[in-house]
């Protein structure tokens, strides 16, 4: 099979290229795993952290790529839930220990133990990829290969921290940042709560004018202050300004949701601008996400087929991979990024 292959962790400056294309033997799936013909898969800020060694895969080479959509080519002997041709969608968690206390309450991406997809397991930068049958989700009829790609990760992350957010409808939410995670929870948001007010903040006017088509009542640059305070702020972006400047905009009680994997180093010294009066006091909370556990995903998939969201998507072949990569690292975001294997 043709696969994307990450050999070590390098920077990745202008016109490095981390990944090269393989042709390596198709894996073979065991007792419960399917072997997956993978159709599409997503293109997600992870893989930079993964590349540049922030979250560093253990071993190498690896295969990247986490938004995994495609269909069963063959199962082992103990497979069960799926049959030969079923359409199927695998995002992070690749395995769990499936005893903690996490695990047991349906928190896996909690789990000391876990496996991620496409960093200590091989992902779907390829034509072909394994994984055990407890951790592929069936993919709703009604999206495309590639559409489904971006909701397995940025989607049900998005899902995920709307969830923590714990908003009522009506109440004022704030995005930092308009990516592939972002403008899915502004799809979800407006159909899930039609009362509540969305306020966007990015650098970019094309974001800003991005967000406004989809329906934000106000999109400002990073530092600015909203016209109203907000209840709750999702912050989706890698740097630590765009949260100490959104502390200031958080409502009495409110609660900040930090939903990244791993922050830059770049503009850290932002944080010695926080000011505890008024920034943190008055019962203002900070929570991050974990990425995702299994319900998210399969829940979300539900949630978004019935609306439906339709992620904004560009296509890229899986040649093409580096430079998918090299425009989500400069910040070249509409749409979530998908790569499609033929
Ligand atoms: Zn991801
Ligand atoms: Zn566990």
């Amino acid at each position: 099979m043709k696969a994307m292959v990450l050999n070590d962790i390098c920077s990745f400056d202008k016109g490095t290229k981390p990944l090269r294309l393989e042709d390596w033997r198709d894996p073979v799936p065991g007792g419960h795993e399917i072997l997956i013909k993978v159709a599409a898969c997503g293109v997600c800020h992870t893989e930079l952290d993964e590349i540049e060694g922030r979250t560093p895969p253990p071993n190498f080479p690896i295969i990247l790529g986490h938004e995994v959509v495609g269909r069963v080519a063959e199962k082992g002997r103990e497979v069960t839930k799926f049959n030969i041709g079923d359409r199927v969608g695998v995002g992070w968690i690749n395995s769990a220990c499936e005893q903690c206390s996490y695990c047991l309450e349906g928190n896996e991406n909690l789990c000391k133990d876990f496996k991620a997809t496409g960093r200590d397991a091989h992902g779907g930068y390829a034509e072909y990829t394994v994984v055990l049958e407890g951790y592929a989700h069936k993919i709703p009829e009604i999206f495309s290969d590639i559409q489904a790609a971006p909701l397995l990760c940025a989607g049900a992350i998005g899902y995920r921290s709307l969830r923590l957010t714990g908003i009522k409808d009506g109440q004022n939410l704030g995005l930092t940042g308009f990516g592939a995670s972002a403008h899915l929870v502004m799809k979800m948001v407006r159909k899930k709560y039609p009362g509540t007010k969305v306020f966007v903040f990015a650098r970019s006017k094309k974001e800003r004018d991005f967000a406004k088509e989809l329906g934000a009542v106000w999109a400002g640059d990073t530092a600015e202050e909203s016209p109203e305070k907000l209840d709750s702020i999702i912050d989706t972006t890698p740097a630590w300004k765009p949260i100490v400047e959104a502390l200031k905009n958080l409502e009495r009680g409110g609660r900040l949701v930090i939903n990244a994997i791993r922050k830059e180093d770049g503009d850290k010294d932002c944080l010695l601008q926080v000011d505890y009066a008024s920034h943190i006091w008055l019962e203002k909370e900070i929570k991050s996400v974990a990425n995702v556990a299994g319900r998210d995903i399969s829940e979300f998939l539900e949630l978004a087929a019935r609306i439906p969201i339709k992620p904004e998507v560009q296509e890229f072949a899986l040649k093409e991979a580096n430079q998918a990569l090299s425009q989500l690292r400069a910040g070249n975001i509409r749409g979530a990024k998908v790569l499609r294997m033929n």
